[in-house]
């Protein structure tokens, strides 16, 4: 369940050794190579669900910067080195302590349930404010519906949680006024203990020398005094959501091997996964294999161009928009534009600039990814949306059949029209949302989550009997019904009925939802709130 990959503790031994060159050398390219390094760690610890982790990289990466403008001043006094080093010193043990398996900051992709049929998750926020805030104690109440720990103390306690919380929120006693000093040095005081932590302070005026002293203190994100508790649930929300940031990847299609050392050295130095494949004859293959977010493509190849590659490569509907970018020592512009206009994405002349390559492949894959996103998200709670939960459906019963366990649950919310006829559409809509932030809170990574249909879920639990999907559900269940949604004249109590089925009584996609529907059916006649789980009747004979 380690939360750091080995690629990163890989780039972070990079940084130390760059680092050790630079004290043993003074040299000021040492320098930039290590500069260089910490940029391509700060980045990645943004995109692992690490971002306290980020921002202090990003601390260092600033302090490195600022003495890059300058060669004259390096070697840089040995005062400015060890504090160097003692900063780098930090941001290193934590890599390693977060190595280890211990932590989960985000949506645990392997947690199993405990003895007690918990699912394991530690996900602490650490709540300070005045005792008994009224906004504390609801903020407490609805993280733990969502599956945090929420530890409220007041400004003058120490906290006892060892390693750094996901979050620390600060609540002032007074809404939108300027923190007083006292509150300023609890900040520091606990960002210098949890170094890893984001920090939100709430309820900020939106003056400049409120937010400036707080982001001085240590904050990440400051609040405006106009925003809602559920704002700040979802904010809290999205830090742990996992996006499924994997790494960049990409394939670099070139005949010449020195080019190819050259790319995939810049690449690396930029955390960017490559492979590379010596003739286009090779590229269907290596893609399948591979699954590349971007192709990096040579313009002169033996048996034929790079513009003709990308040409066939778009008469697939799958390929149509991964982003290519010609890389050529053409430096005819004619030529360039044609080949834009068959089919890439950029154009690079070689050798390319190691910063502008990894900055334009780093673009255009997140562009990519975003498009592929939007597609296949419901933007209002950020789940998969119908057709792309079925296809997924598809691939997890494919990857679990034909010993595996797999349970599908169908998820309708129980007189939504009501809700919405008596409170309003926008506070149905937040009761969808809250529903969807329940399942992403309470479920794995590894799951499945989509929206289905207007106030309809499913969810699929990978290596799950319907027992335990059961269970896991009958709890999800009890603490929907039990959550309050906020309207204008108060609160509402929503709940949800739920049918399940699982592999391998059936064994397709359709199938379970199918069952899982009929049980869903038998639920709402019943009388709603509750589970039903498919009888186990085989799809289809076992074959003898
Ligand atoms: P049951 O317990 O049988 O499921 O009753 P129900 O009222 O939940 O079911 P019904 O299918 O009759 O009504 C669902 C309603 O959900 C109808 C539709 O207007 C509403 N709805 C669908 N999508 C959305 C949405 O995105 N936002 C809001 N606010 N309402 C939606
Ligand atoms: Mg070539
Ligand atoms: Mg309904
Ligand atoms: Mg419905």
């Amino acid at each position: 369940m380690a939360t750091v990959s080995h690629s990163l503790i890989a780039l972070a031994e990079t940084l130390e050794l760059r680092w050790q060159s630079y004290r043993a050398s003074g040299d000021f390219d040492h320098f930039v190579e290590f500069t260089l390094s910490l940029n391509g760690l700060t980045e990645r610890l943004g995109q692992q669900n690490l971002p306290g982790m980020a921002v202090a990289s990003q601390e260092l990466e600033n302090r490195a910067l600022a003495l890059l403008n300058e060669s004259s001043t390096h070697p840089v006094t040995g005062e400015l080195a060890d504090a160097i080093s003692q900063q780098l010193g930090v941001i290193l043990d934590l890599l390693r302590r977060h190595e280890t398996p211990a932590v989960a900051a985000k949506r645990a992709s392997d947690a199993d349930e405990d003895s007690k049929g918990h699912w394991i998750r530690q996900r602490n926020v650490l709540i300070v404010s005045r005792p008994a805030h009224p906004w504390s104690e609801a903020l407490v109440e609805q993280l733990s519906f969502y599956g945090f720990k929420a530890h409220p103390i007041s400004w003058e306690e120490t906290p006892s949680i060892e390693d750094s919380p996901l979050a620390v929120v600060c609540i002032p006693d007074h809404e939108d006024r300027i923190y007083p000093h006292s509150a300023l040095e609890t900040i520091k005081r606990l960002k210098a203990r949890y170094l890893t932590s984001y920090f939100y302070c709430l309820s900020v005026p939106s003056s400049l020398e409120a937010i400036v002293g707080l982001q001085r203190a240590g904050a990440n994100v400051c609040i405006p005094a106009e925003f809602k508790l559920s704002d700040i649930l979802s904010r809290i929300l999205d830090l742990v959501e996992s996006r499924e940031q994997e790494t960049h990847r990409v394939l670099v299609v070139e005949d010449s091997k020195t080019a190819v050392a050259h790319i995939q050295r810049a690449l690396n130095l930029h955390g960017i996964e490559s492979r590379a494949i010596h003739t286009p004859l090779d590229l269907m293959q290596a893609i399948a294999d591979y699954r590349p977010h971007a192709i990096l493509m040579d313009m002169h190849m033996p048996f034929c161009t790079g513009v003709e590659v990308t040409r066939a490569l778009r008469q697939i509907p799958e390929f149509q928009t991964l982003p290519v970018i010609y890389l050529s020592s053409e430096t005819d512009i004619a030529h360039q534009v044609e080949a834009l206009r068959l089919g890439g994405d950029q154009f690079l002349t070689k050798p390319a600039n190691p910063i502008v390559l990894a900055a334009v492949v780093k673009t255009k894959i997140e562009r990519y990814r975003e498009m592929q996103r939007s597609g296949r998200h419901d933007s209002l709670t950020g789940l998969l949306n119908h057709s792309s939960s079925k296809e997924q459906l598809e691939q997890m019963v494919r990857r679990a059949l034909p010993t595996g366990k797999l349970t599908v649950a169908m998820i309708d919310i129980d007189r939504f029209k009501s809700i919405n006829d008596n409170y309003g559409h926008p506070v149905g809509d937040q009761v969808i949302r809250s529903l969807a932030w329940l399942l992403r809170g309470r479920l794995r990574n590894t799951d499945l989550i989509g929206r289905y249909g207007g106030e309809e879920f499913i969810v699929a639990l990978n290596g799950t009997d319907s027992d335990q999907a059961l269970r896991l559900l009958n709890r999800i269940r009890n603490d929907f019904s039990e959550l309050p949604h906020a309207h204008a004249r108060g609160s509402l109590r929503a709940s949800f009925s739920c049918g399940i089925a699982s592999v391998p009584a059936h064994v397709t996609g359709s199938t379970l939802i199918e069952a899982a529907d009929t049980a869903l059916l038998q639920a709402k006649r019943e009388g709603r709130n509750r589970i039903i789980v498919a009888p186990m009747t085989q799809d289809f004979p076992l074959i003898a």
